[in-house]
């Protein structure tokens, strides 16, 4: 009988393999202590970092801390507080449940804990070395816990020897912290790496926070997007196609304020920007879930960011029609102030937080899908709305009271009722200035008249009153075969905004135009037209629609340069300060600029 060969491994071997998996690299143990940390309930977080982590990885909160013998035992593999029974699988709210972080954690580096509950007095200092406990002793700290992590991998040189730069470390610490950070808003988080402050984060609504990590300008680049069934809500904001990136950008998708990675539901979104962004461009999003976690599978490893859920196929429609409809309903309007509502936009946590109920109730248990679901795979909102007007009503009901809402707790930075007695003149043949209230008023004409001629377009299209004028010279468009056949697949929405054609065998004879006093040069358009459809794959009715209104506007509208009479700039700026919003061109471009007293004075005073 030899001796036996298999052996239980030695408990700090076994961590130290353990280690291997869930301690990647200083990056992985910033993410499990600052998910511990919330876990813990912390309203703050501080994390501290020296060289890339090499040196120290400190985490802070002032969560509930854990007592003496949580503390000691928090250390061992397979401890956890937050599962105890096997039901609690498939309800898991929090971040960690396997018990294994902070073994493995200390498995492999130097790491110094402290931390107090409220019921104590003294809290607990606790020193382990190599999953050994060195030393214990009491000690006088504020509620809360602190771990700070020290020579990662002293004990595996080759793990050690393979991590990369500080730069590159610090990068991928960086991207976990703001993930973190995106999914909590309504927590402080601060980051300081070698005594520089990189971020510090107060407590905000989500927009504040995206702004608050990627800078204002971003506010100006996104819209809102909200959708709400009874299997998932959807809430968050996407990027305006013009500011889509060839760099991949800010791409954010969370499940459950957990940060996930999900090449499908990517592919969601970039179906919904199909046609209004270039091939490989990529629009930046930020996209939270709330699901009832028993449709998610957390079997999943826990340091993966792969999520499965039980009918991807629904999130995959529910997703690319909100992001289509929300693209589709504010990408031509103005980007507006959300920052005084930062909850507008977040129902979820709003309903959680303030008590404060719209006058419209919507019936949460109305679940648009119901009618069709066997067709939700593939439908484009113009396919649905038309097969449900529940759909409108849904969407109109939900509108109604976010611009309820937005009433209540914007600044609308201009009075919507702009008023006789004023005095106007064009400058340089290219602005008009007015006055307006307290302020000076620089108005770009073209983009203004741009914007006037775009909403008439639409508003004649979708309320079905054609404008028309028949051309009493047909204009023969001089096309190739394809682009003939590009034309035909859009005669419906070229018809509808008011055009008229005649196809015959070989050519395109455009008979009447959408009216009014445009000049348009109708070739010009035409060719417009193709060259920016040529680049689709079928965008929906909307869009289309859209887009050519766009491109009248564009081709009909005053230009920079032209001179106007008196009573041209009247209409043009009683036309303008008419619309619900007037801040934006149909392009995105700022319509005006404005001067207050006070930034004169302080030009003046320079
Ligand atoms: P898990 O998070 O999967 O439970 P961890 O190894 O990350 O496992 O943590 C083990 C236990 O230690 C947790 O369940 C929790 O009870 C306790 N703990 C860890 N970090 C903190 C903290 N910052 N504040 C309070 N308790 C903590
Ligand atoms: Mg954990």
């Amino acid at each position: 009988m030899g001796t036996s060969v298999i052996k239980l491994l030695p408990e700090h071997i076994a961590n130290q393999i353990a280690a291997g998996e869930v301690v990647q690299r200083p990056a992985s143990v910033v993410k499990e202590l600052m998910e511990n940390a919330l876990d813990a309930g912390a309203s703050e977080i501080k994390v501290l970092i020296k060289d890339g982590g090499k040196t120290l990885i400190q985490v802070i909160d002032n969560g509930s801390g854990m007592n003496e013998t949580d503390a000691r035992m928090s250390l061992e593999r397979h401890a956890t507080s937050k599962i105890s029974k096997a039901d609690d699988l498939f309800a898991i709210q929090t971040k960690g449940f396997r018990g294994e972080a902070l073994a493995s954690i200390v498995a492999v580096s130097h790491t110094e804990i402290k931390t107090k509950t409220t019921e104590q007095e003294l809290g607990t200092y606790i020193r382990v070395e190599g999953s050994k406990i060195v030393k214990q002793e009491p000690v006088a700290v504020p509620k809360g816990t602190s771990i700070a992590v020290k020579n990662l991998f002293f004990n595996i040189p080759a793990r050690r020897k393979f991590l990369k730069s500080i730069q590159v470390e610090m990068k991928h610490i960086h991207d976990e912290f703001i993930r973190l950070a995106l999914a909590h808003p309504q927590i402080k988080f601060t980051l300081i790496h070698n005594d520089n402050i990189v971020y510090q984060l107060p407590e905000s609504g989500i927009l504040q926070r995206i702004t608050n990590i990627f800078g204002n300008k971003i506010k100006e680049k996104l819209v809102p997007v909200k959708e709400e069934t009874n299997y998932i809500r959807i809430h968050g904001f996407v990027g305006k196609p013009e500011f889509a990136k060839l760099k991949r950008g800010e791409q954010f998708f969370f499940v459950n304020k957990r940060f996930i990675k999900s090449p499908y539901l990517n592919h969601a979104i970039m179906t919904a920007y199909e046609g209004l962004i270039k091939e490989k461009a990529h629009p930046s999003y930020f996209v939270f879930f709330e699901i009832d976690p028993k449709h998610i599978d957390v079997n999943i490893h826990p340091t993966k960011t792969e999520i499965k859920f039980d009918d991807e196929s629904t999130v995959y429609s529910i997703l690319k029609v909100a992001v289509k409809h929300s693209l589709g309903q504010f990408n031509l309007s103005p980007s507006m102030d959300f920052e005084h509502k930062p909850d507008l936009d977040i129902p979820y946590e709003m309903q959680k937080q303030s008590p404060k109920t719209p006058t419209i109730d919507v019936n949460p248990d109305f679940n648009p899908f119901e009618t069709d679901f066997d067709n939700a795979k593939d439908f484009s909102i113009g396919h649905f709305k038309k097969e449900s007007q529940k759909w409108d009503d849904f969407f109109s009901k939900t509108h109604e009271i976010a611009s309820q809402l937005e009433q209540e707790n914007t600044n609308i930075p201009l009075d919507l009722n702009w008023e006789q007695g004023y005095e106007a003149f064009q400058w340089l043949n290219k602005f008009i200035i007015t006055t307006f209230q307290e302020k000076l008023l620089v108005i770009h004409q073209q983009r203004a008249h741009e914007l006037i001629l775009y909403k008439q377009f639409l508003k004649n299209a979708n309320e079905g009153h054609l404008l028309q004028q028949k051309l009493i010279f047909p204009i023969e468009l001089e096309l190739q075969a394809h682009e003939m056949d590009l034309l035909k697949t859009f005669e419906n929405e070229l018809v509808a905004m008011g055009f008229e054609l005649e196809f015959s065998e070989d050519q395109i004879l455009v008979t009447a135009i959408p009216s009014s006093d445009i000049k348009l040069n109708i070739p010009d358009f035409f060719e417009k037209i193709i060259k920016l459809f040529s680049m689709n794959i079928e965008p929906s009715k909307e869009i289309i629609q859209e887009e050519i209104a766009k491109m009248l506007a564009k081709t009909s509208a005053i230009k920079t340069g032209q001179k106007l009479e008196k009573n041209s700039i009247d209409t043009l700026l009683k036309d303008l300060f008419k619309l619900e919003s007037f801040l934006f061109s149909p392009n995105n471009k700022r319509i005006f600029v404005q001067m207050n007293e006070n930034e004169i004075l302080n030009q003046l005073n320079k």
